[in-house]
C-alpha cells in the first residue's frame, strides 16, 4: 500500500464530524496556527505504530480507532501532563516520509474546512528536551519530498513553514539550528520563527538575540505566551518590547493589562488564539478575552493549535466562538483578521479577502431571502387565524 493510500484510509476512517454547521465550515479562512506534530489523529498514530515498529505508549490516548474524546483532555489540568503525552507521540514520528505524510493529510483536511493557506509550525526538539534533535532534512526532507503529490491530491491551498526552537534547549541551540536553516536548500520553505514549549522557567529574553538574527534574515517571528501562566503578562511584555514579535500565540492574558492593547495595535502585533486548547483548562475557552480583543480592534485569529489529538478541528474552533447566525461579526472578523496577518504577498491576500466578501454576501442575500420567506409565512397564518370564516 503506498504513502497515499494509507493518507486516504486514515481521512476515510474518520466519522463525519457530527453537529457540524455548514456556515463554519464553508467559511474562507487561513490557520495561522497548528503544529504539525499535533495533527496525529489517533488512526494515524496506529498507521505510524505499525509502519516505524513503535509500541504506542499511552494505550488511553491513542490506542483507539475513534477520536479523542474531551474527557481525557479535561483531566489533562497542567500544561507539564500534555506535554508528557505529546512527547510520547511525537516520537512516532520518526522517518521523512512520515511527516510528508502528515503535511498532506493535515492540508487534505484543511481543505476540505475551507482552508486557504496553512502557517504550520514544526520543532527540531519535538520528540523532548533531552537534546535528541530531528534533523531538517528528516522533516523539511519530507515536506520536500510530499510536493510531488500535492498536485495528484488536487491540493490548492497553500502552506509555509515555522520552525519553533523550544524554551527548555538553550537559546545557542536554537541559534545553530537558524544557521542550519539559513544555509540549507529548505529555506524557501520557512516563512517564519516561533518559540515554543512552557515560558515558566524559560523567559523569551534569553532568545532576544536568535529572534533579532532571524529576522534580519526576512523571517517572521511568533511566540507562544500561555494562559494562565505564572507572570503571563511579563511574558507578553518581553514578547511586545524586549523582542519585538510579528504574531502572539494565545497571548489572551493581555486583557489583565488592558493599557497593553492599544499598543499591539499600533505596533500591528496579530494574535493567534486557539480556542480548544484553552477548553481544556479552563471553562468558558475564554470566550469573553477572545470577543474583547476582537472588539478592541486587535488583528486576532482563530486557529486550531492540535487538531489531531484533539480531534478538533478549525472549523469546530470557529464553531465554538461563533453562534451559527449568519450575521456574526465576530467569526467573520476572525476570519479576515485570519487573512489580514498571513505571512503572504499582499496579492494573494486580496484574492483570499474577495473570496471571504463573495461568501459572506452570498450567505447574506440566503438569510434575507429565508427571512422574508419566514415573514410571508407568519402574516399568511395570522390572516387565516382572523379570518371569521375559519
Ligand atoms: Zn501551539
Amino acid at each position: 500500500m503506498s504513502n497515499l493510500d494509507l493518507i486516504n484510509q486514515a481521512l476515510n476512517a474518520r466519522p463525519k464530524p457530527e453537529g457540524e454547521d455548514p456556515f463554519f465550515a464553508k467559511l474562507p479562512k487561513c490557520e495561522l496556527h497548528v503544529h504539525l506534530e499535533g495533527t496525529i489523529w489517533p488512526v494515524s498514530a496506529i498507521l505510524l505504530s505499525g509502519r516505524n515498529g513503535i509500541h504506542i505508549p499511552i494505550p488511553e490516548v491513542v490506542n483507539v480507532t475513534g477520536p479523542l474524546h474531551l474527557a481525557t483532555f479535561k483531566e489533562i489540568i497542567e500544561l507539564e501532563d500534555f506535554h508528557h503525552i505529546y512527547y510520547a507521540t511525537t516520537r512516532l514520528i520518526q522517518q521523512a516520509t512520515d511527516y510528508g505524510d502528515l503535511y498532506l493529510e493535515y492540508l487534505l483536511h484543511a481543505q476540505g474546512q475551507n482552508i486557504m493557506h496553512v502557517e504550520m509550525s514544526f520543532d527540531p526538539h519535538a520528540r523532548g528536551l533531552d537534546g535528541a534533535r530531528i534533523p531538517l532534512d528528516t522533516i523539511l526532507g519530507g515536506i520536500e519530498a510530499a510536493q510531488g503529490a500535492r498536485m495528484l491530491l488536487d491540493l490548492e491551498i497553500s502552506a509555509s513553514m515555522i520552525m519553533c526552537f523550544s524554551r527548555g534547549r538553550p537559546a545557542e541551540e536554537a541559534d545553530q539550528i537558524l544557521t542550519e536553516l539559513l544555509r540549507s536548500s529548505y529555506r524557501g520553505f520557512v516563512v517564519g520563527v516561533g518559540l515554543d514549549s512552557r515560558e515558566k522557567r524559560y523567559p523569551a529574553i534569553e532568545f532576544k538575540d536568535v529572534f533579532a538574527r532571524a529576522n534580519e534574515a526576512g523571517l517572521k517571528t511568533a511566540m507562544h505566551c500561555d494562559i494562565n501562566e505564572i507572570n503571563s503578562i511579563g511574558h507578553i511584555r518581553q514578547a511586545i518590547y524586549d523582542i519585538g514579535v510579528d504574531r502572539i500565540i494565545h497571548g489572551l492574558d493581555i486583557t489583565i493589562d488592558p493599557s497593553l492593547i492599544p499598543e499591539v495595535i499600533e505596533r500591528k502585533i496579530s494574535f493567534a488564539c486557539c480556542p480548544f486548547s484553552y477548553l481544556v483548562k479552563v471553562p468558558g475557552f475564554k470566550r469573553l478575552q477572545i470577543k474583547q480583543l476582537l472588539e478592541s480592534g486587535v488583528l486576532l485569529s482563530i486557529n486550531s493549535d492540535y487538531p489531531g489529538m484533539y480531534d478538533w478541528r478549525l472549523t469546530d474552533n470557529f464553531q465554538l466562538v461563533g453562534e451559527s447566525t449568519i450575521p456574526d461579526s465576530e467569526i467573520v472578523k476572525a476570519a479576515r483578521n485570519s487573512i489580514a496577518t498571513a505571512w503572504l504577498p499582499e496579492i494573494k491576500k486580496q484574492e483570499m479577502f474577495d473570496k471571504l466578501d463573495r461568501y459572506i454576501n452570498d450567505c447574506m442575500v440566503e438569510w434575507a431571502r429565508e427571512v422574508a420567506a419566514q415573514q410571508e409565512s407568519d402574516i399568511a397564518v395570522e390572516e387565516l387565524s382572523t379570518d371569521p370564516r375559519v
